[in-house]
């Protein structure tokens, strides 16, 4: 049986990487606090609460209105669109960041007063 497909989501598509994508291509300040995977591409962004607010940037601009967590142990999505949570079905593995990296991350890129740059 095929996946049935819920719009928004493809359970097929492998998150972009282990961290914010367009952080780590050098927008903005270069780090995150949490991440979430967009639902239709895959595409790994920052949260609303990170500095630079990728993922909800990307959501908009792509028109993919689901976010998943990419974070360890939280499998619910949010609606850009209607600002409320989902369940969804499991996506293609991983589905968080390793367990390992921190929390403002990556390693090596959080400023000190980093606290002060939240929204
Ligand atoms: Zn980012
Ligand atoms: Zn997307």
């Amino acid at each position: 049986m095929p996946n049935e497909q819920i719009p928004g989501i493809d359970p097929d598509v492998p998150p972009s990487g282990e961290g914010c994508a367009q952080c780590l291509a050098g927008d903005g300040p270069g780090w995150w606090f949490h991440l979430r995977r967009c639902a239709q591409c895959g595409r790994i962004g920052c949260c609303d609460t990170s500095p630079a607010q990728h993922a909800t940037r990307h959501a908009r601009e792509a028109g993919h209105p689901l976010l998943a967590s990419f974070e360890p142990g939280e499998d619910w999505f949010w609606s850009i669109e209607t600002e409320e949570f989902y369940e969804g079905p499991p996506l293609h593995p991983p589905v968080s960041h390793p367990v390992d990296q921190p929390v403002p991350g990556p390693q090596g890129a959080v400023p000190a007063d980093w606290q002060d740059h939240l929204h």
